[in-house]
This record gives C-alpha cells, sequence and structure tokens, in this order.
C-alpha cells in the first residue's frame, strides 16, 4: 500500500538534503506533487499531510478534480502539461499557475479568457533545454523573442522557466537553465521561479538553482 504522507515526508527530506548540499535554505523550493491520473481522494491524502500545491496535465480530468475539491481553496493549482488552443479558456478558468507556455498564441489566449477581477495567471516559459525534436518547449534562442512577444499581457505574470530535460541529462543542462534564468530575470523583475527536478533528477535541479520542483511517481506511486 502506498502511504502518501510518508512519501511526502521521504521527499521533503531529499529536497531538504539537496538545498543543504548546494547551500541553500529548504524554503527555497517548493514542492509540487504531481497528481495527473490519480484520483481525488489521493490529492485530499496529500492535502491532509500538508501539501497544497498540486500539479496536473490533463485538463478535462483536472477540472474534474479541482471541481470536487473546491472546498480545499487553500490548494494551489498548476498546470504542467501539453496546451492545446481550445482548452486555454478551462486553463485560465481553474489554475492559478501555468509551467507549460512555448508559444505566444497560448499566451494570448489564456491572458483574454483570465478575467480582469481574477488575479493575473502566474506563467512559466517551458524551454526545450535537451534541445529534442519530439519536445515541447521553446528554444533558448527564441525566448527572449517569446518574453517580449507576450510582455504586455495584463493578465499574465511572468513568474520564470520551466524544464523537462532529457533522460540522464548531465548537471550541465540544468546549469544552462539557471544561466538563462539569471540573464533574464534582469530584464523580467517579476521572475523568481525555476521549475524544474522530477522525481528522477531532483538533486541535480536544486545544485542548479530550482525553486520548484515537480515529483509525482515518488508521491503517488507509478503511472499506468
Ligand atoms: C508527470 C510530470 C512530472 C512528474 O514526474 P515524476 O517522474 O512522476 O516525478 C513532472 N513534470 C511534468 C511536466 C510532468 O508531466
Amino acid at each position: 500500500m502506498i502511504v502518501i504522507k510518508d512519501n511526502i515526508a521521504q521527499v521533503e527530506l531529499q529536497i531538504s538534503s539537496a538545498c543543504q548540499q548546494a547551500q541553500r535554505a529548504a524554503n527555497e523550493v517548493t514542492l509540487l506533487a504531481v497528481s495527473k491520473t490519480k484520483p481525488a481522494e489521493m490529492i485530499l491524502q496529500a492535502y491532509d499531510a500538508g501539501q497544497r500545491h498540486f500539479g496536473e496535465s490533463y485538463v478535462q480530468e483536472a477540472v474534474d478534480k479541482i471541481t470536487r475539491l473546491q472546498d480545499k481553496t487553500d490548494i494551489t493549482w498548476h498546470f504542467i502539461g501539453p496546451i492545446q488552443a481550445n482548452k486555454t479558456k478551462l486553463i485560465a478558468q481553474h489554475f492559478s499557475w501555468v509551467h507549460s507556455i512555448d508559444r505566444a498564441k497560448v499566451a494570448k489566449r489564456l491572458n483574454a479568457h483570465r478575467l480582469a477581477q481574477d488575479t493575473p495567471l502566474n506563467i512559466c516559459l517551458q524551454v526545450n533545454i535537451s534541445g529534442e525534436e519530439s519536445k515541447a518547449g521553446v528554444s533558448p534562442t527564441e525566448l527572449p523573442a517569446l518574453l517580449a512577444e507576450i510582455a504586455d499581457c495584463q493578465q499574465l505574470t511572468i513568474r520564470g522557466l520551466m524544464a523537462i530535460p532529457e533522460k540522464n541529462a548531465p548537471q550541465a543542462s540544468f546549469m544552462q537553465m539557471q544561466a538563462l534564468f539569471t540573464t533574464l530575470k534582469k530584464q523580467y523583475p517579476s521572475m523568481d521561479t525555476l521549475s524544474m527536478g522530477m522525481s528522477a533528477d531532483m538533486q541535480l535541479a536544486i545544485n542548479a538553482g530550482a525553486t520548484i520542483v515537480r515529483i509525482g511517481s515518488a508521491i503517488f506511486g507509478a503511472r499506468r
């Protein structure tokens, strides 16, 4: 049986030991529990263990769970999956954060669908740091132009960068993300977030300055 509470405690311990090795304070890194494909009951168990940030990748599945858990008003929902343009309204309505923006069209549609009375949507731009053909994300060279194109979107707050480095990526890939982040945040002072690190590469990510790690299977068990 999976004991979610114990798994979260274990992951928190890994985060704090990685922070210690990197000479960073443990509270600089936020644990985002990736609950995609997992039922609302499991999210509730994590919630009862104190977890408040959850990441989802599939819009309809996520909206169903968010609706079921709507009385937990202190949950922060993050969208981290591929974005189809026709799903931007649902995403803008139900999420506080979107990590996976890699084109201006999607950013502008999210901006248009985010109501003025709501707080702006927090966004990260996804960077294809390993240069994988088939992977989502903007290339590092196209990143400045994309930022410039969406900088005047009033209903978006540009919080930073997100990456999914390839399997067994070297520390250098994570460091490259850190360098991009450090450079760009001089120009965009709202940037304070570097979203990288998953169950298998959390340590490298934290070494390279990650401020959000996105952990799924180490908390909720393997996905089918
Ligand atoms: C599924 C997913 C994760 C979590 O991956 P694990 O290996 O289960 O920790 C993190 N980030 C993104 C973008 C994902 O889609």
